[in-house]
């Protein structure tokens, strides 16, 4: 028997191991399993190439619990190692610098465990004791067991072994017991190692026998060995991909719209599937995510910093072994692997969208609704999406025929630039309340776009700032004759004093809410438009909008909502309210203005009496009252009492 301290510079790395990494323990399995996992792949190579000669025999990982010596085995059929390779491997952790690292890095579990190359040691973060049981595939070789209690120290001695390979016992410290229950290790094999290339078993299959779960005498493998991420396309059918899909998240319900398998070999090795899933709403709430995979051993399935946000949406597997998995997050995104990695995810993402595109646009129009989230989200979040996906994002008008920008541009070209050379397209957001608008657009021959998806209001505003003299406009922001002005605007003939007193009566009658602001203009508009009607600024509508998503700007989003009651005075109806108002000649007493030199002086601001035409209108209540419930009910704001009161005066009127 030998004793010896085991090489490590600092101290001693066990209380760091127990202390830091207690909050990330868990992860000791799946570096004992990735580690015989090693050593049995390393043993089918030396296979292939004929240094190991014969049958290889039994290669599986067992992973044994043994509840009364509160044991827990990872037991393989690997290289093994002898004792030259324990001391080499296992005693002498070679590193420097390690306080340094080790406290720059405290709640980094990871980036010490891979620094260092302690995924072996992990295993102290639960044990009170460690052991290793070896036989190399070495001839002569002579079977080796090594001990250590969590101390700079450890023994050493020959033992008997009958099967080579290495058997690495744990003895679980009390504290962390859980890891002697079936269920948390079934968990964990679950989690960390379902896609393993070697067959990791785990007790006895089970079957039912009356009414009761009872052991077969068959192992229970926990592992697919080959998930579809590793095959060939060509050997995938749909119905392969789908039921991978369905092992992944065996929670999610809906079958993905399509999917990408990714195949790289240079500059860097990357594969991996990504489904598209159909995203309806909810930026916030994605359960299922993209799984990062290291030669087929889980790593996490926090990916934001590998890929673009947008990307994290879809779900699947990557799995690239030149991902630095155990540097710090930050580091990650500095990167170059990182960064190349994720460009080129981004390219074959934005290449299959356009080759489904070209391929069957019926079918790409199909599935645009659920995917136009992701895609806009992609275009605002990323440029080069953006010149990638502008070919082949979709706008639907509400006729349910869809174009892309070029093509919807060349559309509308002929009849919706204005005087200025501006390109209008003009939408709604809800075809039934601005039903009015879009029946006199129609009749001018005008397209109405339906622009209803959650993320459309910002997708807009990106589109208007790169493209040059295109405008969105809502239906409903203006009157149409202004929307999309062809000639100068047309005048009539009343003087400010006659609005002025018309404005008053209808402000009269207005109904008061406090988040909602209403006031009135005019428009001498076509005679053949409402008498009155409620229009919407674009851009305050935007910002109000668009400050649901955005911070920095919520203090749109608190402002009441603001509509135009439009006063059509090319309307007869509005004439005739003109024609009844009656004028008197009022004296007022004003400030006289103040020119520059008196301002500066600051003086005394001068009173004088002027002389004023005052309009009212009286006795026109009722119809005031029908006018505005019109306007109101033509953009769906009337309801309750103010609908009610609307139908009995409608019919008494008859
Ligand atoms: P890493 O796996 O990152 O190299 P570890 O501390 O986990 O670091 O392991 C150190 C070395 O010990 C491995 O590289 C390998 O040579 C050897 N080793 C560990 N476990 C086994 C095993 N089950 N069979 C054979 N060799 C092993």
């Amino acid at each position: 028997m030998s004793k010896g301290t085991i090489g490590v510079t600092s101290d001693n790395i066990f209380p760091v191991i127990k202390k830091f990494l207690y909050s990330d323990h868990e992860i000791f399995l799946r570096e004992l399993i990735s580690n015989a996992v090693d050593a049995t792949q390393k043993l089918r190579t030396l296979s292939s190439v004929g240094e190991v000669k014969g049958d290889l025999g039994d290669t599986r990982v067992r992973v044994i619990i043994d509840k009364s010596k509160k044991t827990l085995t990872v037991s393989d059929h690997g290289i093994g190692m002898t004792a030259e390779e324990v001391d080499k491997y296992i005693n002498q952790i070679a590193f420097s610098g390690a306080e340094e690292f080790v406290n720059k890095y405290k709640d980094k579990t990871e980036a010490i465990i891979g620094h260092f190359g302690l995924g072996f040691y992990s295993a102290f973060m639960v044990s009170d004791k460690v052991e290793i049981f070896s036989l190399s595939y070495k001839d002569e070789a002579k079977a080796v067991h090594w001990s250590c209690s969590g101390e700079t120290t450890y023994e050493m001695e020959d033992t008997i072994k009958a099967e080579r390979g290495t058997d690495i016992v744990l003895h679980i410290n009390s504290e962390f017991e859980q890891y002697l229950e079936d269920a948390t290790i079934e968990g964990l094999l679950h989690k960390y190692c379902q896609f393993l290339p070697v067959e990791i078993a785990f007790g006895k299959k089970k079957e039912w026998k009356d009414g009761k779960q009872v052991e077969t005498d068959e192992e229970n493998i926990i592992n697919d060995t080959t998930p579809a991420w590793t095959r060939k396309p060509a050997e995938l059918k749909d119905e392969d991909y789908k039921a991978f899909y369905r092992k992944l998240y065996p929670m999610q319900m809906d079958e993905p719209l399509f999917w990408i398998h990714l195949n790289v070999d240079y500059p860097f090795h990357l594969t991996g599937i990504l489904y598209f899933p159909r995203i309806k709403n909810n930026l916030d709430i994605q359960r299922n995510k993209i799984q990062l995979y290291c030669n087929q051993v889980f790593v996490t399935d926090e990916v934001e910093n590998i890929v673009p946000q947008y990307l994290t949406l879809l779900h699947g597997v990557i799995d690239s072994p030149d991902i630095p998995l155990n540097v710090s997050r930050s580091y990650l995104q500095s990167d170059n692997n990182v960064k190349k990695i994720s460009s080129h995810i981004t390219k074959k993402v934005a290449d299959k969208l356009s080759e489904l595109y070209k391929n069957d646009k019926a079918d790409f129009e199909k599935k645009w609704n659920d995917i136009r989230l992701f895609i806009q989200y992609g275009m605002l979040t990323d440029e080069k999406f953006y010149e990638r996906a502008i070919g082949f994002a979709q706008f639907k008008n509400i006729d349910g025929e869809y174009y892309n920008l070029e093509a919807y541009k060349e559309k509308i070209k002929a009849n919706q630039t204005d005087k200025d050379g501006n390109l209008i397209a003009l939408y709604t957001q809800n075809a039934d309340s601005n039903y009015t608008h879009i029946e006199r657009a129609r009749a001018k021959g005008y397209d109405v776009l339906l622009m209803d998806g959650e993320l459309d209001v910002h997708a807009m505003s990106q589109l208007e700032q790169k493209n040059d003299k295109l405008r969105f406009v809502r239906i409903d922001s203006d009157v149409l004759e202004n929307l999309i002005r062809k000639d100068e605007q047309k005048k009539d003939d009343y003087t400010d004093e006659q609005k002025e007193g018309i404005r008053k009566a209808f402000e009269s009658i207005l109904p008061t809410d406090q988040k909602l602001n209403y006031y009135v203009t005019f428009e001498a508009a076509a005679d053949d438009a409402l008498p009155v009607f409620l229009t919407q600024n674009e851009f305050m509508r935007r910002m109000k909008e668009m400050s649901q998503h955005q911070q920095g700007i919520s203090f749109y989003g608190e402002m009441p909502d603001q509509y135009n009651l439009v006063i059509n005075t090319s309307h007869p109806l509005i004439q005739d309210l003109i024609a009844k108002m009656t004028s008197e000649e009022v004296e007022e007493e004003v400030e006289k203005p103040q020119d520059d030199k008196q301002k500066e002086e600051n003086a005394e601001p001068v009173k004088e009496t002027v002389r004023k035409t005052v309009w009212t209108l009286s006795g026109q209540d009722e119809r005031l009252h029908q006018l505005t419930d019109i306007a109101l009910l033509a953009s769906g704001q009337l309801k309750g009492e103010a609908l009610a009161k609307f139908v009995n005066r409608s019919i008494q009127l008859l």
